[in-house]
């Protein structure tokens, strides 16, 4: 080899090795299923989380701010491999984003309160729409100017509860505000906590992302839950024709490990018994598919 192609190959290795590391990912994504607390067949809670386990899930998400049942949380999941992932938390019905600055102030306190719980239960965040249609009569940009004073505080809340708050886009039949990934990351860096993040729902994300893949890599610094539910019907996966190999290709590039959680029922007249089993199964055909 000449000098000059010595350089050359030296000169391209040097820049071809951060590449790659910047490529690589961050770790070995894995698909940890999981399901709502209210989808899941059973007449108690563990009962609940029993069926759970049984097929595999090991992510619990509770709705709301469940302060009142750690205790009874905890039981169900003690000596299972199932661990509580988001809390459901919602709109609190546009409070926060409210220009009546008393309802802002106490929708504020009660996200922090479900923060604190999150923190209890060691769940992976809080799940926060700022509001859903008809909850606020302000354009997006003006949303922004609140989400951007408010979010820093509440951010720092969740850092110290142990927690953060996830921001879940939805599609525009559900809210004119934050309908794709990259406009909740767009707060994320901006606001730039470690108590802030965001979550993917692909029946949103069937109707408002133009690539699923692009979509879950463009926000994974700041993505740390996904729901499941077939992109029509808001259904059981597998029981309406839907594929998530384009979102699950995104999700094990970016070395996702959070988890996956249903939200969604089973068509009507069929036995969750049966069905939530088969669409867990589905679901790791479809990440196998997506690795493929
Ligand atoms: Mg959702």
């Amino acid at each position: 080899m000449n000098r000059r192609r010595f350089l050359q190959s030296a000169a391209v290795a040097a820049l071809a090795a951060p590449l790659a590391r910047a490529q690589a990912p961050r770790k070995e994504a894995v698909l940890n299923l999981g399901s709502q607390e209210g989808r899941l067949p059973g007449a108690s809670l563990k009962e609940k989380v029993a069926n759970l386990a049984a097929w595999g899930g090991v992510g619990l998400e509770l709705g709301g701010n469940p302060k009142g049942r750690i205790q009874e949380i905890r039981d169900a999941i003690a000596g299972t491999n199932v661990k509580v992932s988001a809390l459901c938390w919602g709109a609190h019905k546009g409070d926060l984003v409210s220009l009546d600055l008393e309802k802002r102030k106490k929708g504020i306190e009660d996200l922090k309160d479900a923060l604190n719980t999150a923190g209890e239960l060691k769940s992976t965040g809080v799940i926060f729409v700022p509001c859903f249609n008809k909850e606020s009569e302000l354009p997006p940009a003006e949303l922004d100017k609140i989400l951007a004073d408010i979010l820093p505080d509440i951010a720092a809340h969740a850092v110290k509860a142990g927690s953060r708050v996830l921001i879940e886009p939805l599609n525009k039949g559900e809210t004119f505000y934050i309908n794709r990934i990259e406009q909740a990351a767009a707060i994320c860096k901006r606001i730039d906590s470690p108590g802030l993040g965001l979550m993917g729902d692909f029946y949103h994300m069937s109707k408002e992302e133009t690539d699923q893949e692009k979509a879950f890599v463009d926000g994974a610094p700041w993505l740390w839950h996904v729901h499941l539910a077939t992109g029509k019907s808001r259904i059981l996966p597998a029981q309406e024709e839907h594929s998530y190999v384009e979102g699950m290709r995104g999700l094990r590039k970016i070395g996702y490990t959070q988890y996956c959680s249903l939200e969604c029922g089973c068509r009507k007249g069929t036995d969750p018994m049966v069905e939530i089993p088969k669409a867990f199964a589905f679901l790791r055909e479809q990440w196998k598919l997506a690795g493929a």
